[in-house]
């Protein structure tokens, strides 16, 4: 029982800076001291130690994941009057990316032990337009990737995985960025490998698309002037790179004391009737960006409310499944097209959950959810 009141942010970069603020302050210290802002030599070294942390043979920083999935797209020759199939429940990058390159977003349904893309409604969503089927690893847990693989090579589909929430999350073995013809990455301030403002990457395995996905990112070249094709500037900065690189060698340990604190949360929550924690899958290894709880949809709010009173933040991802956004309204979708994803959007509560959150805050955190729902120990 704890009986001291705290203050738990939703997560909590300060500590992290606190704790590796020596090589954070030098690493940009060196970028500014030798003005090496684009393209500087930790944007290389980035390149090479994201993909070797991936597993992958290519890596492409980019200045968003948002930017990495276009541009992936783009370099497949994904556009106009193609169909891209992403799941009811993401964040909107993973479909605004595919309005942005002219192609169509066909929405389907997510699975309700996975909160994954549901490999088994695919099918039906596949048209002569479809050019690709977009996986997003949500919440730290890799999609169902061997029966999503075989469907996209049965129906001849390119394969993309949004992988911004999963960096080093591990399926059968393989490491998130290993099952589609390439895998975007964000380094946003709160992914489990954030920067300090925005920043992404592309991965992939076949060297032809790197090389092309690296000329769009770079306003189509290669060296100073020799524009081939049509880009665009999205470049990692060197500023955010260095950073990167002094935070990468933490990652696998960060995600390892992720992975702990979701077990205790699972210990510590799994009595109560009304809350549906999320499940490990044998043979997978989620990184757990986010820790996402179902409780009832008549006490949702309720219980944010008293975790607040507490001092604690909670969030909701996301709070409107994506077809149902005004942005999506002009598709015309009735609720029943997408019941898994629209009856969960009421349902669904992330915990505080960081690298730095000691035991005590999270025993704090389940003691309060227990003490909502009058459950004690
Ligand atoms: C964070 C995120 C992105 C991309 O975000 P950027 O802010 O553009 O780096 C894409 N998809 C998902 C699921 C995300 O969580």
């Amino acid at each position: 029982m704890i009986d001291t009141k705290h203050t738990i942010q939703f997560v909590d970069l300060q500590r992290q800076y606190q704790r590796y603020r020596q090589e954070i302050d030098e690493a940009i210290a060196s970028v500014i001291e030798q003005a090496d802002f684009v393209s500087g030599q930790a944007v290389k070294d980035f390149a090479e130690n994201f993909a070797r942390f991936c597993e992958v043979g290519y890596c492409v920083p980019c200045a968003n994941g948002t930017d990495a999935l276009e541009i992936g797209m783009k370099a497949l020759g994904i556009g106009a009057g193609d169909e891209v199939i992403v799941p009811a429940n993401s964040f909107i990058a993973s479909a605004e990316a595919v309005n942005n390159i002219g192609s169509e977003v066909v929405f389907c349904d997510v699975h309700p032990d996975s909160y994954n893309i549901d490999p088994q409604k695919i099918a039906d969503k596949i048209t002569p337009k479809t050019k690709a089927i977009m996986a997003v690893h949500l919440y730290g847990r890799v999609a169902d990737m061997e029966p999503i693989s075989l469907l996209a090579k049965k129906h001849g589909l390119f394969l993309v995985e949004d992988a911004s929430q999963a960096h080093g999350a591990l399926y059968r073995g393989k490491k998130a960025g290993n099952f589609g013809d390439f895998a975007v990455f964000s380094f946003y301030p709160g992914k489990n490998l954030g920067a300090y403002g925005d920043g992404g990457a592309l991965v992939t395995n076949d060297e032809n698309l790197y090389l092309h996905c690296k000329k769009l990112a770079n306003h189509g070249r290669i060296a100073k002037y020799d524009h081939e094709l049509i880009g665009r500037n999205s470049r990692l900065d060197t500023l955010q790179a260095s950073i990167l690189n002094t935070k990468l060698p933490h990652l696998s340990a960060w995600n390892v004391r992720r992975y702990e604190i979701a077990q205790r949360y699972h210990r510590l929550l799994a009595d109560i009737p009304d809350i549906v924690p999320p499940k490990d899958f044998e043979g997978e290894q989620s990184v757990y960006h986010l820790y996402v709880i179902r409780v009832p949809a008549t006490k949702r709010s309720s219980l944010q409310e008293h975790l607040k009173a507490q001092g604690i933040q909670t969030g909701v991802h996301y709070p409107i499944s994506l077809p149902k956004l005004a942005a999506y309204a002009y598709l015309g979708h009735l609720d029943s097209d997408f019941p898994i994803a629209n009856s969960f959007m009421n349902e669904i509560l992330s915990l505080p959950i960081f690298p730095e959150m000691t035991d005590d805050e999270v025993g704090y955190v389940a003691q309060n959810v227990r003490n909502f729902f009058e459950i004690s120990y």
